[in-house]
Parts: structure tokens; C-alpha cells; sequence
């Protein structure tokens, strides 16, 4: 662990095994930390805070955040490495995502010297009344493990811009990419403590984190029942909170849509990164005129697809990055099959030549499913795509619309009329045409309903880092 400068072990002596998904072998050993070891790290991230740190000028902080991303630039080879070993993404998309992670830090670079206040107009005679925006103090950033270094950089960048000290809690499957980051972060000369990150099990640890009298902002990105007992607890102490959490977003295609290129967009919003995305678009919604033979067309262009290893630059599907999450995903496929779905494509385990002891599930396309079924429901965070018909304009917003999550949606037609009218009544944080996954660092990012509660990215983001605070001067006391 990172923690005011230093390399720790975790107190309790305790470590974490990490498996490398593609060979299904132990490859890391991560601290186990507990109690004391999260205070430890709070104590330290609110010791930066008072110290040096607080008496640099934005525009320093920012040059700090500029060097960061020239390191992640220069570096970011083992960064990418470390997400591949650890979580099996495929190396092709670790390289792209260490790329988008230096334009984040560019990006709230930029940002950190153009927080400014306001001087209003106010309703008594004489008064001055001017706005500044003060660092909120010590953030607990809490991450899952599918996408470590960009998830907890949504996070750090905005706040480290706004003048935050920040503890990093990652997933207990996926710390290490996190903790060279950190070490990065001194390398570019960010004091220590400024950025620390404690690991564990969020059970153990979390807690601890988000109770702690000194933490005032939790950003928390992960499930719903980890959102949950994380907004319960940072209630207790009226601390902020950001949750951004899981989807089941829906990818509609019209019967006028570009055909070709919606398959590609379609099996490119599911079976990327294993489908082990928030934003997956696991639920193709097609309209019934072309379902057979999109759903044909769909099949024969994933049917060559590739499994194997992850950092092998021609592999199309990598492992799943966690031995729970590859069981779940099974069982969840099994009670589909039961419950009458079929799989036109896929539908079990995959073994790749050397990774036949690997984390794979095939690529699985599922006809007969209905909206009401669980596979249709829940998050299944796998390569799963389930296929439902629709008639008209108005059905595909229903079965859209109708998920406890709200966090992306798609849709694929040539009509401007479906391209203008249908985003503004799809109950979606982002919604997509003619393209998906397209994210940006300009973007707000964030969902509806159970899909979480306010948004990343984008030059509003650095607000939710900030206190406002009013000042109101009277001019004189003389006539008081
Ligand atoms: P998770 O909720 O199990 O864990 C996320 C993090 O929270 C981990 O670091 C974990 O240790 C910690 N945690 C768990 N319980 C906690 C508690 N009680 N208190 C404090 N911390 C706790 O999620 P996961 O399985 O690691 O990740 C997958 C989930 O993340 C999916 O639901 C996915 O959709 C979601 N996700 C959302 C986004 C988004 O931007 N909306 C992005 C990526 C992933």
C-alpha cells in the first residue's frame, strides 16, 4: 500500500492472493488491509492536505496533474501491463485506456486554475457578496475491478484539480495497476500523502472509510448493494457522495438503421472487455421486421471471434477477471437456458488453447428471452447479449425504459426523427446514435434510477470536489 509517502504492509501482517485470470494462477500478493491501516491512510491524506499541498496555487496543481499525464505517457506500457496480468483485459484496450487516462489528467490540468467564484448582485443596500470555491478536504475514491485505472482516475484528476487529498480504496481483484499510479503521482512530484491507496476487502475496510470523521466526499464507483451500504454509512456523517453503479442498457435497432454498421456497433457495445462494463449494451432490442436477420448477421460476425490471450494484439475476447464473477456468469446462463432461452451463439465455457484453465466464457448471443426474465433484468457483467423483438417506436421505448437501471442506452436508424425524438424519452445518463461506448473526459457520465446518483466527467465534475462558500461584507458599521 501507498500510504504518506511510504510502502506499507498491512498491519494485521494478512495478504490477498491475485489470480491472473488467462492462466487461473496466483501471479500478486496484495496487503489485506484493515481498521488500523484505513485510518492510517486518512490521517495522511488530511496531514497533505494541511501541509504543502495547501500552499500551492492552483495553477502549480495543475502543472502537477500535467506532469502526471506526461509519465502516464511516457510509462504507461506497465501501467497496461498490470491491467492486463491482473484483470485480463486485452493488452489493445489497456494500451487505448492508459492514453484516455493521460487526457484526464490533461483535461482537469487544465481546469484546476479556472475554478472561479462570482460576485452577485444581493438584496441589501451596500452589501458585497462575492462566491469562492474551497477544496471539500479528504476524498475516499472506492473503485471496482473492471476498469481500475480509469475509474479511479475519473475520480483523483477532479479532485486532486480542486485541491482534495485523496485516499484510493481499489478492488480487493484488482490493486496493483492503482498502486504504481500512486507511485507515479510522487514521481511527478505531488507531495506525499496527497494520494494514497489503502487495499482490501471493502467489507473489512470500507466502513472504516466511509465513517471516518476526517473523510468528507466518497466517490464510489461498483455495484448496487456496495452504493447502498456506502451511502448508508457516509449518511451517518452527512459526507458527499457520488455513486456511479451498474447498468443493463438497452441497444435498439430500427429496421431503418445502417445495417452493417449496427452490427458491428452492437457486438462491439457487448462482447468488448468481456462485456464487464457498465455501460455494456447487453439488452439488443431490434425491430421485428430485420430481427432474424440481424440477429443472423450478428452471430456469423462474432462466430470467428477470437478467445485467448489477453495480451496476445489479435485476441478478440479475454477472460473475465474474477473467479466469482466467471462462476456467476455461468449459473446465470444455465438458469436462462432453463427458464427457455436459446443460444444462437455461445452459451458456456470457453478454453482457449493455453488458457484452458483460464477465466473464459464464449461470447453468447440469447433469442427467446423476454423482458421480464432475470438474464433480461440483471446485471450479468459478461459476454452475454439477449435478443428482444419489438414493433414499434413506442414498444422499444417501453422495454427500454422498463429496467431498475438507467445508465447508457443505444439506438441505430437512418431517421433524424428517431435520432432527435427517442434519446429525450430514453431514461439514460448517456444515450448513443449511430455509435456507442463512445465516451469522453468532456462528456458528463453518470445514470438514472439504480444506475447511481450524479456524474463524472466533464467541467462540472470538478464542483462536486468543491464547497461553495458566500461571503457578505458589510462596507461599514458606522450607521449599524
Ligand atoms: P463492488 O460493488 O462489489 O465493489 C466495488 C468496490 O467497492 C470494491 O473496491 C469493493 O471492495 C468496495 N466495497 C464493496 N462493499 C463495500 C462496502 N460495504 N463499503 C465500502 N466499499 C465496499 O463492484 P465490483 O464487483 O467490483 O464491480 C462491478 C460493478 O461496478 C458492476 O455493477 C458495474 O456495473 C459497476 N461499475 C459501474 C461503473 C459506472 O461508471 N457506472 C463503471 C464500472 C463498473
Amino acid at each position: 500500500m501507498r500510504i504518506g509517502g511510504e510502502w506499507r504492509e498491512a498491519a494485521s501482517g494478512e495478504w490477498i492472493a491475485s489470480e491472473n485470470p488467462f492462466t487461473g494462477e496466483e501471479w500478486a500478493r496484495i496487503p489485506r488491509g484493515g481498521e488500523t491501516d484505513a485510518v492510517s491512510a486518512v490521517d495522511a491524506a488530511y496531514e497533505a492536505g494541511q501541509g504543502e499541498w495547501k500552499s500551492l496555487t492552483a495553477t502549480q496543481r495543475g502543472r502537477l496533474l500535467f506532469n502526471l499525464a506526461r509519465l502516464i505517457r511516457e510509462k504507461g506500457q506497465r501501467l497496461a501491463d498490470l491491467e492486463v496480468t491482473d484483470v485480463g483485459r486485452r493488452r489493445k484496450e489497456a494500451l487505448g485506456v492508459v492514453e484516455h487516462l493521460a487526457g484526464y489528467y490533461e483535461y482537469y490540468a487544465g481546469l484546476a486554475d479556472k475554478i472561479e467564484g462570482s460576485v452577485t448582485p444581493f438584496d441589501k443596500p451596500g452589501f458585497l457578496h462575492y462566491t469562492v470555491y474551497e477544496p471539500m478536504g479528504v476524498v475516499v475514491c472506492i473503485v471496482p475491478w473492471n476498469g481500475p485505472l480509469l475509474l479511479a482516475t475519473t475520480k483523483i484528476a477532479p479532485a486532486l484539480a480542486a485541491g482534495c487529498t485523496v485516499v484510493v480504496k481499489p478492488s480487493e481483484f484488482a490493486s496493483a495497476s492503482i498502486i504504481h499510479l500512486a507511485e507515479l503521482a510522487e514521481e511527478a512530484g505531488f507531495p506525499p500523502g496527497v494520494l494514497n491507496v489503502v487495499t482490501g476487502y471493502g467489507a473489512e475496510i470500507g466502513g472504516t472509510l466511509t465513517s471516518h470523521p476526517l473523510v468528507r466526499k466518497v466517490a464510489f464507483t461498483g455495484g448496487h448493494v456496495g452504493g447502498r451500504a456506502v451511502a448508508q454509512s457516509a449518511a451517518q456523517g452527512f459526507k458527499h457522495v457520488t455513486l456511479e453503479l451498474g447498468g443493463k442498457s438497452p441497444n435498439i435497432v430500427f429496421e431503418d438503421a445502417d445495417q452493417e454498421a449496427a452490427v458491428e456497433g452492437v457486438s462491439m457495445a457487448i462482447f468488448n472487455t468481456s462485456g464487464q462494463a457498465c455501460l455494456a449494451g447487453s439488452r439488443l432490442l431490434v425491430q421485428r421486421s430485420v430481427a432474424d436477420t440481424f440477429v443472423k448477421k450478428l452471430v456469423d460476425h462474432m462466430s470467428g471471434a477470437k478467445l485467448g490471450d489477453p495480451t496476445e494484439l489479435d485476441t478478440d475476447i479475454g477472460p473475465l477477471a474474477t473467479r466469482p464473477q466467471f462462476e456467476n456468469v455461468l449459473t446465470h446462463l444455465q438458469v436462462a437456458k432453463e427458464q427457455g432461452a436459446t443460444a444462437v451463439l455461445g452459451g458456456g465455457r470457453g478454453r482457449p488453447l493455453g488458457g484452458e484453465n483460464g477465466l473464459f466464457v464464449e461470447p453468447t448471443i440469447l433469442t427467446d428471452v423476454t423482458n421480464d426474465m432475470p438474464i433480461a433484468r440483471e446485471e450479468i457483467f459478461g459476454p452475454v447479449l439477449v435478443a428482444i423483438p419489438f414493433d414499434t417506436d413506442e414498444e422499444a421505448v417501453q422495454i427500454a425504459n422498463d429496467s431498475d437501471f438507467g445508465l447508457a442506452a443505444g439506438l441505430w436508424t437512418s431517421s433524424l426523427r428517431r435520432a432527435l425524438e427517442i434519446p429525450r424519452r430514453l431514461q439514460a445518463g448517456t444515450v448513443w446514435v449511430n455509435t456507442y461506448r463512445t465516451v469522453s473526459v468532456m462528456a458528463p457520465f453518470g445514470g438514472f434510477k439504480d444506475s447511481g446518483i450524479g456524474r463524472e466527467n466533464g467541467k462540472e465534475a470538478i464542483k462536486d470536489y468543491l464547497e461553495a462558500k458566500s461571503i457578505v461584507i458589510r462596507p461599514s458599521t458606522a450607521n449599524a
